[in-house]
């Protein structure tokens, strides 16, 4: 094949991971193409208008310390901005927002349009040229080929997708758009393991058909804060969304029509998400309860489309329309959309290394939906990841592979590489070990070696990350010295001195306290560092004790795993252990002793053997 032509990095697909991988490899200087089927719907949100919410809105946050896109994005397009979990503990703090989703996608556009080095291409990628045990390139459907040394796969729900509204059947990748036909078949005959997952999306209904005030109005935080470390006066508007439930009725009409579901008349062969699950699975499975909540939202400013969340559903027409306007306040609603199940092909992610490579073939990266998770988030984090390190490989480096206590990005990714994903993946709070550890708040100070070492951050972020770093030191010590007096400005009623320290732990002193603290004491620090030092000396019993068992497990995180090892030949290994070791080849000993099925005893087994 002819090189001078050739792409470092091919990207198929623009919906989140791929926006996030072709900004990163064109960022980092490497002639890039997005292969997208329309570049009119490069980043578009197929499901509901918004950004954030548990643990994902972490997972932004380490995009932007990354050097990513979405925060910067979500910052210039939100209409409502809320910070999650606020009265309880900072580990589950999680920035949320409604999005303006035309304007997001638009923003999205411009910047991919306006990034040297990256060339969109409207096309349908149906095969992976490949020559010897390496890609060479894209054949497009109109037989053109499009030459690249590393192809990065983000097709999201579009492999093989099908939509289902009660009986009927519609091959699609999203509602109005094609499916992508030709890759799976190809990888599978590759000897990829291909399954089967679904998810639903709800109604859309007409604005003027709601009967607002029947219903729960709410708002955003008053004071509501950026995602992005590098978003400047933020100011956005504050739209409402609005509550609305459910009830016997409603419960009555869906449970009539079950025996016309696709899902229960096993038309729908994939699983979908147990956490998300449609209105009809959610009165099957919680039949107890009289009525399940509904958000209203705008899908944007202005909108005359409203969106229905809490009301996926895979019913026929009919049902879902008798059903929505049984809800008080919905009475009168007029349906733009309905809702629906799409069914797709995915890649168990067994199949991938924790820099996102397929273990079977050379160059090949999978992100985003496509290795079975779900969410615009997960997807983007994947995205960014894999060029970070597609271009590490370009370039002879190691992988970028943060870990566990470091990163959500690295608990997604670990967890892609050692559980079996029987259902889409979604990140949790639950799902991270350290939590205390992996604040939303702390995200520039756990990952800013990484962020220096992927080179996507400005200098001068990263220069102010450090500082911010170098603050927060001294003034955890300050803290402990430092001493309030029973007359003090911060208006803490105290009978005796005590230090900063103490009153913190006491909870004396909390969140509310903190910008009088910074004026009155400390006005030569940065809010941040204040804050910082604030949640360390808050915290610090738990904190230390993570720390002591990241330390632990470290010791098993370090023992790495030859990638030669063959498995069939270390004695004693259970047979369950060897059969998932042998399935998801960990890299190191930790990773082992997470994957399900892999006993202590195995891990014994495995560590004598490797020491002899
Ligand atoms: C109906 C529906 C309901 C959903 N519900 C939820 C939900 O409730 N909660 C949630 O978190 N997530 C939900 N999702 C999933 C969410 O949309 C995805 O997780 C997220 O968009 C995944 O991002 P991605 O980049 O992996 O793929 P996508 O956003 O799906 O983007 C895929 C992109 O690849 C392009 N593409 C595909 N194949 C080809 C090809 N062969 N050649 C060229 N381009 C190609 C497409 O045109 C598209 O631009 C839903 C998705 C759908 C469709």
């Amino acid at each position: 094949m002819a090189m001078e032509n050739t792409y470092d990095i091919l990207v198929v697909g623009g919906g989140h991971a791929g926006v996030e991988a072709a900004l990163a490899a064109a960022r980092l200087g490497k002639r890039s193409a997005l292969i997208t089927i329309d570049p009119d719907a490069i980043a578009r949100m197929s499901c509901n208008p918004s950004i954030g919410g548990l643990a994902k809105g972490h997972l932004v946050r380490e995009i932007d310390v990354l050097g990513g896109e979405m925060a910067k994005a979500i910052d210039a397009t939100g209409i409502q901005f809320k910070l999650l979990n606020r009265s309880k503990g900072r580990a589950v703090w999680s920035p949320r927002a409604q999005a303006d989703k035309i304007l997001y996608e638009r923003y999205m556009q411009r910047v991919v349009k306006n990034t040297p080095g990256l060339d969109v291409i409207s096309g349908d990628a149906s095969e992976l040229l490949i020559e010897g045990d390496r890609i060479t390139g894209i054949r497009l459907r109109d037989g053109s080929r499009v030459p690249g040394k590393i192809c990065i796969l983000t097709n999201g729900t579009f492999l093989r997708g099908k939509i289902h509204i009660g009986n009927i059947q519609i091959p699609a990748g999203r509602y109005g758009e094609l499916p992508s036909i030709g890759l799976s078949d190809q990888l599978k005959a590759l000897g990829f393991s291909v399954g089967r997952l679904k998810t639903g999306t709800p109604s859309r209904i007409t604005k003027r058909s709601i009967d607002f005030s029947a219903l729960e109005i709410q708002a955003g935080d008053p004071d509501p804060l950026p995602f992005s470390h590098s978003t400047q006066n933020f100011h956005p508007k504050n739209i409402p969304c609005w509550l609305a439930y459910t009830n016997l009725q409603t419960h009555d009409i869906l449970r009539s029509a079950l025996d016309r579901s696709p899902l229960y008349t096993g038309k729908i062969e994939g699983v979908g998400p147990r956490y998300c699950p449609s209105i009809e699975d959610k009165i099957v499975r919680f039949s107890e309860k009289a009525a399940h909540q509904l958000f209203l939202e705008p899908e944007w400013e202005g909108a005359p489309q409203w969106y229905v969340n809490g009301f996926s559903s895979s019913l026929p027409v009919d049902i879902q329309i008798r059903a929505l306007r049984t809800i008080r306040g919905l009475e009168g609603a007029e349906f733009i959309k309905i809702g629906y199940a799409i069914e797709y092909d995915y890649f168990p992610s067994h199949q991938i290394r924790r820099s996102l490579e397929t273990k079977a073939l050379k160059g090949l990266y999978f992100a985003g939906q496509i290795n079975g998770t779900s969410g615009y988030e997960e997807a983007a984090a994947q995205g960014l990841m894999a060029a970070i390190n597609a271009v590490r490989s370009l370039e002879g480096k190691a992988p970028l592979i943060p870990e566990r206590h470091e990163a959500y990005i690295a608990v997604l990714i670990d967890d892609l590489c050692s559980k079996e994903t029987s259902e889409p993946y979604r990140m949790f709070t639950s799902l991270a070990e350290y939590r205390l550890l992996l604040r939303w708040d702390n995200a520039h100070l756990r990952l800013l070696d990484y962020a220096r070492e992927a080179g996507l951050q400005s200098r001068a972020l990263i220069e102010k990350f450090e500082n911010t770093g170098s603050e927060t030191r001294v003034l955890e010590k300050k803290y402990t010295v430092t001493k309030i007096f029973p007359e003090n400005p911060l208006q803490i009623p105290l009978e005796q001195p005590a230090t900063l320290s103490l009153l913190i732990r006491r909870q004396e002193l909390d969140e509310r306290h903190l910008s009088l603290l910074r004026k009155h004491y400390f006005p030569e620090y940065g809010a941040d560092a204040v804050d910082q030092a604030f949640v360390l000396t808050r915290y610090e019993g738990y904190i230390d004790r993570q720390f002591k068992q990241v330390e632990k497990m470290q010791q098993l995180e370090g023992r790495r795993i030859p990638a030669l090892l063959d498995f069939n030949r270390v004695p004693s290994l259970s047979g369950e252990g060897r059969e998932k070791l042998i399935r998801f080849r960990p890299e190191t000993i930790g990773q082992a002793c997470r994957i399900r099925g892999v006993s202590p005893a195995d891990i014994q087994v495995l560590l004598i053997y490797l020491q002899k």
